[in-house]
């Protein structure tokens, strides 16, 4: 079979790669597409287009009204085409087609959301301490940024980082993840449309190595947005020593959801099964500690169990199913490794926790929950990124808050009850970037989101993000008309 051929999009052109590698799709595990590997060269090419940008008459000259309109225009682009590299996400990442073209769809609404504070981003006068002065601050674009972004839910992780970056007029080189990048390479075609100038946004894939290191190490990037996994952050972390560029960390999490024995069992369920198993569990935010009152816990893991063996597991381009499979090999394998050593300390499986039975191709995994009670079991405390639920149960509000609390994680976290004050003091106990009460995985452009420990450095979405990738400049003007003295002549 034919492999579909990407191009990375550098300068306003669409150019095949020196180098390339294949994609696998993972529901068959057959090589689908060629992918261009972006290397050193091709990475110092879109810094210093996009650094010429921050200077040339075409996209610095723009109104920030005018930048706002290529963003709206680019977010109407994309709610065209939403079903299109919804299912070209589905091909390379296994994500299923009901989540990916209904997720691209509302990131229409992220990119308005930016386009909408281009412009209202203001200076200040400054009331200075010296007579004959005037001093105001300008807010101006920060720089060259440096987009790196996971596979799994790429359009939002991107959207996050290049929508305030173009409102507050930066230029960007968009890094998509060397596993599944067909959708943002795809994606470059509307940039292309939507009428940003060349170089204003550049879109290259490529490995860790090779592509991504010379990119946020880059002497000419300013600012590297970064969201993927805590070692990988490390990484960035040395890389960015060389430059000193601005840096925010979207990492992993391990997140709770703590059910107290006064909800609605069903509901509860529902949310729970929907804050784990969607996206197969490869969700930074997936709700993966079930953190349950005693006295309720045979209850809702019966049911849990139930709703996990009905899910029906399929080809995630058919709109009927519910679950599809990991993004990779690699990944498969860790949840495996992890899951054995979790047995092996006494953890139980209690649904899944294998291969589906009879599927060949494709990397499978069923819906798993594991009773980690009485175990000092690592899938209650490593990040597995797949469709795993570990439960803990707890006898009184303080215990449920130390075990909430009881990660190096920080991202999100869920509390179900039905009583008003508990909910509030959970709020405030609970140690996490996100607190979702009696609901869960709710995103929105207008919330910040973001986590601390293992789960990173600094917020993403929200109006505030976008001062982030700008900077301040004092410009001091003297007002008098009076000659300037002499300044070797004491007084
Ligand atoms: P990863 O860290 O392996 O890769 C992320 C990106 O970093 C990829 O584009 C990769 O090519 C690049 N990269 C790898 N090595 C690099 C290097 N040395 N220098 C520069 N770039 C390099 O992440 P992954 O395994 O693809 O994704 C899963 C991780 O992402 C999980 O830990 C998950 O929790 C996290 N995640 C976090 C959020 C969030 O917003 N907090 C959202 C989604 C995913």
């Amino acid at each position: 079979m034919a492999l579909t051929r990407f191009q990375q999009y550098i300068d306003g052109r669409f150019e095949d790669g020196q180098r390339t590698f294949e994609s696998i799709d993972p529901a068959t595990e057959v090589a689908w597409a060629e992918m261009p590997a972006a290397n050193a060269d091709d990475v110092d090419r879109a810094v210093k287009a996009a650094e010429r940008t921050l200077s040339d008459g075409e996209w610095a000259g723009l109104t920030a009204t005018q930048r706002g309109k290529l963003l709206y225009r680019l977010g109407d682009l994309l709610e065209d085409n939403a079903q299109r590299l919804g299912e070209i996400e589905t091909r390379d990442t296994g994500k299923i087609i009901r989540e990916t073209a209904g997720q691209i769809r509302y990131m229409a609404q992220y990119y308005r959301y930016f386009a909408g504070l281009a412009d209202k981003l203001e200076g200040r006068h400054l009331p200075i301490d010296k007579p004959d002065m005037d001093v105001t601050l300008q807010r101006v674009p920060i720089g060259v940024v440096a987009a790196v972004v996971p596979w799994n839910s790429q359009f939002m992780l991107s959207a996050v980082k290049l929508g305030p970056a173009l409102a507050a007029g930066c230029p960007v080189v968009l890094k998509a993840s060397e596993d599944g990048p067909a959708p943002l390479l795809e994606f470059a075609r509307l940039v292309h449309e939507a009428g940003f100038p060349p170089g204003v946004v550049n879109i290259i894939t490529g490995f860790g190595e090779d592509c991504g290191k010379p990119l946020t190490s880059h002497p000419r990037v300013s600012r590297v947005a970064f969201t993927g996994g805590p070692d990988t952050a490390r990484h960035i972390v040395r890389n960015t020593a060389e430059n000193l560029a601005h840096t925010t960390l979207e990492l992993g999490g391990k997140s709770p959801v703590v059910v107290f024995d006064d909800v609605d069992l069903d509901s509860a369920t529902n949310a729970i099964v929907a804050g784990i198993f969607a996206a197969s569990g490869q969700s930074c935010v997936a709700g993966s500690r079930l953190v349950v009152h005693r006295s309720i816990k045979d209850a809702l893991v019966e049911r849990l169990a139930a709703k996990a063996r009905e899910i029906r597991i399929g080809d995630p381009g058919d709109m009927e199913t519910e679950m599809g499979p990991l993004a990779t090999a690699g990944q498969r394998e860790h949840i495996e490794n992890v899951l054995e050593r979790s047995t092996k300390a006494g953890a139980k499986i209690v649904c899944g926790g294998k291969r589906p039975d009879g599927v060949e191709r494709g990397f499978y995994f069923e819906p798993t929950i594991v009773d980690c009670d009485g175990a000092t079991s690592p899938s209650a405390v490593e990040e597995l990124f797949g469709p795993v639920l570990s439960v803990l149960s707890f006898d009184d509000e303080d215990e449920a808050v130390a075990i909430a609390n009881d990660t190096d994680y920080g991202l999100a976290s869920g509390v179900f009850t039905r009583d008003l004050a508990r909910s509030h003091r959970m709020v405030k106990r609970i140690n996490a970037g996100i607190v979702w009460v009696n609901t869960y995985r709710a995103v929105s452009p207008m919330a910040p989101f973001g986590g601390h420990g293992l789960s990173g450095l600094g917020r993403e979405g929200g109006a505030e993000t976008v001062l982030e990738y700008t900077r301040t400049k004092a410009v001091w003007v003297r007002t008098s008309d009076d000659p300037i003295p002499d300044p070797f002549v004491m007084r």
